[in-house]
């Protein structure tokens, strides 16, 4: 098992440094046969344009995309985003619209029960899974990356309830493992080129990592991008190292860029059984920024334990809130921020 970078500092430049990533990987025709239906996945969390660098960039979305078709495979896209209610607009502002391949919206289908899962029936019509997450901080669980990424297998509300379920970073990444060893995509190819620091996965700063990385495990890629980024206490890397779930892997390709994280994880710096007891008691919540705020009632129509109102702009109940910042995630005028300390449950 490999995990390889390749640097790459432009979009221009994307389909020879994935061509490289494969190829040392064992080559497109070792993850898709000819005539074979591929889900492409990429991280469309929001209806953000490239810049924002809150999504797979389409040209690196493209670039997969043939080297699909040249190894004869037959591509579908598709993703279930973070909020409610959003329609076709999610493939045309992020640009994958353009590119002229078929575009599925997870909501908008079936779902499937598996091994007590729902998940999108798009999985029953396709062969082959391949990964393609964005390089970004995230508030809850410090970075998403490929594991991560799978989330959106998960067709709307069902998403809304996990977070009530797992509310804290350690209990959410435990969950996605799950969900990542049943799902299992063939190929995950890793975004770095712009990616996000700081209030991720959607209210930080983009910024230029200038890497494509590949693996055929998406938590061992998962793994060595957060000791490459600095972020060593990555609660999904904790898990891994402590329940010896890593596959044995080599590392090709040179890559160090470090990444201004989400506020003061401290707690993930412990053994992991004290940071998941201390990251129930010190835990981040949103504060509202109310000159910022518009009243729009995205963060309120997506809150998970309905601890949102609007008078005028957003008001947080914070005996209700479960701390899981899919308002901040989701707040398209970064009204929400969030705030590290103790907190009464
Ligand atoms: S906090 Fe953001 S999402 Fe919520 S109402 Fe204000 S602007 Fe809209
Ligand atoms: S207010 Fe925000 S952080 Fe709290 S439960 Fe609702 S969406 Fe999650």
């Amino acid at each position: 098992m490999k995990v390889v970078f390749s640097r790459c500092e432009s979009y221009s430049d994307v389909k020879e440094a994935l061509k490289e990533v494969v190829d040392r990987l064992g080559g497109i025709e070792r993850f898709v046969r000819k005539g074979e239906r591929v889900l492409v996945k990429p991280n469309l969390l929001s209806p953000h344009t490239p810049e924002h660098a809150v999504t797979t960039h389409p040209d690196f979305v493209r670039a997969v995309c043939e080297l699909i078709e040249e190894a004869g495979g037959k591509v579908i896209i598709g993703d279930s985003p973070g909020m409610q209610g959003i329609g076709e607009e999610l493939f045309e502002r992020t640009g994958i619209k353009d590119l002229g391949y078929p575009c599925v919206l997870f909501d908008k289908e079936r779902t499937i029960l598996k091994n007590g899962w729902l998940l999108t029936s798009v999985l029953e019509k396709v062969d082959r899974i391949i990964n393609l997450p964005k390089l970004k901080t995230h508030t809850l669980t410090t970075l998403t990356l490929g594991v991560k990424n799978l989330y959106g297998l998960i067709p709307g509300v069902t998403k809304k309830k996990l977070h009530t379920k797992y509310p804290d970073p350690f209990s959410f990444s435990h969950m996605l493992l799950e969900l990542y060893f049943l799902v299992k995509p063939d190929l995950t190819l890793l975004d770095g080129i712009w990616g996000m620091e700081g209030n991720g996965p959607s209210a930080g700063n983009p910024v230029r990592p200038g890497i494509v990385a590949g693996s055929p495990s998406a938590l061992a890629l998962d793994v060595e991008v957060a000791k490459r980024t600095g972020a060593g206490g990555f609660p999904l890397k904790r898990i891994a190292e402590r329940k010896k779930i890593l596959p044995s892997y080599t590392v090709e390709g040179d890559f160090r860029f470090r990444l201004k994280l989400p506020g003061k994880r401290w707690y993930h710096l412990l053994p992991s059984w004290a940071g998941h007891i201390l990251s129930r008691l010190y835990r981040v919540k949103p504060g509202v920024l109310p000159e910022k705020c518009t009243g729009c009632g995205v963060c309120m129509r997506n809150c998970p334990a309905g601890a949102i109102e609007i008078k005028d702009t957003a008001r947080i109940n914070y005996s209700r809130c479960i701390g899981c910042m899919s308002c901040q995630e989701l707040c398209p005028f970064r009204a929400i921020v969030p705030v590290y300390g103790l907190i009464r449950r």
